[in-house]
């Protein structure tokens, strides 16, 4: 999400004159687009600022500003704090940078942190940084409307919006034209998108009912998305179990350019966490909306987030996720420790209790679980085709590629004929954790 928030950034700043650069050195500006989901994303950018200290003492007309999540969180104390920092803007205040830049020439700091109920950058064309050419996310909704206990993203991206969808198809559209092959829909929920007429700001309750007749939903913008062309590979994230529909899978099982892939984040295969968690589902739920999935679409891959260690999680909680683990068999899972953020409903209710050294052997048995399934599932593809889509050059050998079969699993296979951006059979002749390696038969 933040890289397709810099890629707003750099739209923007394009608009004004100023254009970006790979070469560190060279900047007139630096712009660090931050994360505040752990403190350990936080811990990074505090290194990062230490470090830019050389920069500026190179170049002492350097303009540093830190965007996005943390300088949401932290608002005016991040600017006394580090003293390096001239402008501090959080994620809806974007438009606001050549204002902010100009405050900053005529000497004073700069902030602007304000949240927007509006804000959807739709108009605004990113300006596609580090491309491959081949693969590019859309942001589809902004903010969160949710309040997991654990969870910071409410608090620093503001309440949920969704973008109209005329400007997500164009976006798709000139992506299309420009020869990119896929698309991400990206949101924090993605399945309570909902635009109807006019308004970015969903109150559904509080539609009549022709808005409502009118209004689309996820299962709509993904079909209107998969329609732009049939060789657009069209992938989404979060699905969040609560919300996730049959309509969506319907959609998925329509359309062949809809990747068979879905990320389903658990975070815990305990009940009783799960409710603490405010997550709104429980283990039953989750495994009912998983195996509906399944029934829809046999060959979808599933992955999972998970936090161990979370406010009074017992050794049994933690078996608990290890069994829905073993039973769900996800493809792949993001797999975190506990990390308190201030402000979170967790922060304020319950005590931070697991020490670090239970969190942290819970997560490594979490993690070998997921890799002694991921290893599994592999192994069972040796011998099937995958239909794969060349991103990139593999980086530990120039003669082979790098894709994506639907199921978001990378698959390396040798350069041959093909190029990039290309879909490519592939057979599979062996596997590691995290890939499939093969050759292509197309
Ligand atoms: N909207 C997505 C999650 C976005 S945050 C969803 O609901 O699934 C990405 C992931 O970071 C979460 O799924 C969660 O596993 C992890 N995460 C969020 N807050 C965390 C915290 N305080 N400590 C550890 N992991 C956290
Ligand atoms: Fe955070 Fe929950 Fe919203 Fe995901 S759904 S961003 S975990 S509050």
């Amino acid at each position: 999400m933040n890289f397709a928030d810099s890629e707003v950034v750099a739209s923007i700043m394009a608009e004004v004159g100023i254009e970006t650069t790979n070469d560190e050195m060279e900047a007139d500006i630096i712009f660090i687009n931050t994360c505040s989901i752990r403190d350990n994303a936080e811990q990074k950018i505090r290194h990062r600022l230490k470090h830019l200290r050389h920069n500026k003492k190179h170049k002492k007309e350097l303009t540093i500003g830190v965007l996005g999540c943390m300088a949401e969180r932290l608002k005016k104390q991040l600017l006394e704090e580090e003293k390096l920092v001239d402008i501090v803007a959080g994620p809806d205040a974007y438009k606001e940078l050549p204002i902010l830049l100009r405050e900053v020439e005529s000497g004073h700091k700069a902030i602007n942190v304000m949240l927007s109920l509006e804000e959807t950058y739709a108009e605004i064309q990113p300006t596609r940084l580090n491309s491959n050419g081949v693969t590019a996310f859309i942001s589809i909704t902004r903010g969160c409307d949710n309040m997991c206990s654990f969870c910071v993203v409410p608090f620093t991206r503001g309440r949920e919006r969704s973008r109209n969808p005329e400007s997500i198809v164009a976006e798709a559209k000139d992506l299309v034209s420009k020869g990119y092959k896929e698309v991400t829909l990206l949101g924090q929920n993605v399945d309570s998108y909902l635009w109807y007429g006019g308004g970015a700001r969903k109150d559904f309750d509080k539609l009549t009912i022709e808005e409502k007749e009118n209004s689309i939903s996820f299962a709509n913008l993904l079909e209107m998305v998969a329609k732009v062309d049939p060789l657009l590979r069209v992938r989404f994230s979060t699905s969040h179990p609560k919300d996730i529909h049959d309509e969506v899978l319907y959609v998925m099982k329509k359309y062949d350019n809809v990747a068979k892939h879905i990320h389903f984040p658990a975070q815990s295969g305990s009940t009783r966490i799960l409710e603490k968690m405010n997550r709104t589902y429980t283990r039953e739920w989750y495994n009912m909306k998983y195996a509906r999935i399944k029934e829809v679409l046999p060959q979808c891959g599933v992955s999972c987030d998970i936090i161990t260690g979370f406010c009074s999680e017992t050794e049994e909680d933690h078996k608990d996720t290890l069994d829905l683990m073993r039973k769900c068999e996800f493809e792949f899972s993001y797999m975190y420790f506990y990390s308190e953020r201030p402000g979170t409903l967790a922060a304020r209710k319950f005590e931070d209790d697991i020490p670090e050294e239970i969190k942290k052997r819970r997560l490594t048995e979490v993690i070998e679980v997921q890799h002694e399934v991921s290893r599994r599932l592999n192994a069972a593809q040796v011998g099937k085709i995958h239909r794969v889509l060349i991103e990139m050059q593999s980086k530990k050998n120039t003669d082979e590629w790098m894709g994506r079969n639907e199921q978001n699993i990378k698959v390396i296979f040798p350069k041959d004929h093909y190029t990039m951006g290309d879909y490519v059979d592939v057979r599979i002749e062996r596997s590691t954790t995290t890939s499939l390696i093969g050759v292509g038969i197309s």
